[in-house]
């Protein structure tokens, strides 16, 4: 009697554990709208799966070319995510090239599915990002040389600036096969349709005209 109580508890410690434990699965793209017919629709979160027997060395291997900085940023991301790197899918990492001239800028923008693992392959960069609200907005900055590495924590605002008088390159590691990227200013001002100038006026709190000037500037993608 004592001993099937002692296995009942031991069962339901069990079972609570695992509800405890379920959860959703991350979204793998930025959304993926229910339909009803079977028809119109496929059932996976992320990219199928190739037959294993078909697969090869070369479904593993990428050759990451330099970006061309030539633009008004003067950097260019090159991005190997599942979508470029099909190897990737359903590993939960990624990566990505950044070359910048000159005081090139990669502007402050966030991933919305991953943290960021930056390493300085060639200059020095300025990086940094911002903490949420609930961490007062705290910025964290540093100045990084070759061989050195920052984390962007997931989610948070960061950037990075070349301060040296050459080139730079990084490299960086991304917690998911398909991170996603939001450039800020370019999402807020280049948004397709723009946002009602009513809203980034107070938001800003701003003249209705500087609004305008920044709605009508083009918002430079610098991924690729
Ligand atoms: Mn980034």
């Amino acid at each position: 009697m004592k001993g099937s109580v002692g296995i009942s508890l031991i069962a339901l410690l069990a079972l609570s554990c695992s509800v405890a434990s379920a959860y959703d699965p991350s979204p793998l793209q930025d959304f993926c709208v229910g339909v009803n017919d079977t028809k119109l629709g496929v059932f996976v979160n992320g990219k199928f799966c190739k037959d294993p027997n078909l697969v090869k060395a070369e479904d593993f291997f990428f050759r990451i070319m330099p970006g061309n900085t030539d633009n008004p940023l003067g950097s260019q991301v090159t991005q190997v995510s599942v979508n470029e790197f099909p190897g990737l899918n359903t590993l939960g990492v990624s990566l990505a090239r950044i070359d910048y001239a000159p005081y090139g800028l990669n502007p402050p923008h966030t991933h919305p599915r991953a943290t960021e693992v930056l390493t300085v392959l060639e200059g020095t960069l300025m990086v940094g990002f911002v903490a949420s609200n609930q961490n007062d907005n705290r910025l964290f900055t540093k100045v990084l040389n070759k061989g050195e590495v920052f984390i962007f924590p997931f989610g948070m605002i960061h950037f990075q600036l070349n301060v040296g008088k050459d080139d730079a390159v990084a490299l960086s590691s991304l917690s998911s096969q398909n991170p996603g990227v939001i450039t800020i200013a370019k999402a807020l001002f280049g948004s397709d349709p723009l946002i009602s100038p009513d809203v980034l006026t107070k938001a800003f709190q701003v003249d209705k005209n500087i609004i305008a000037y920044l709605q009508k500037q083009q918002w430079y993608d610098n991924n690729v």
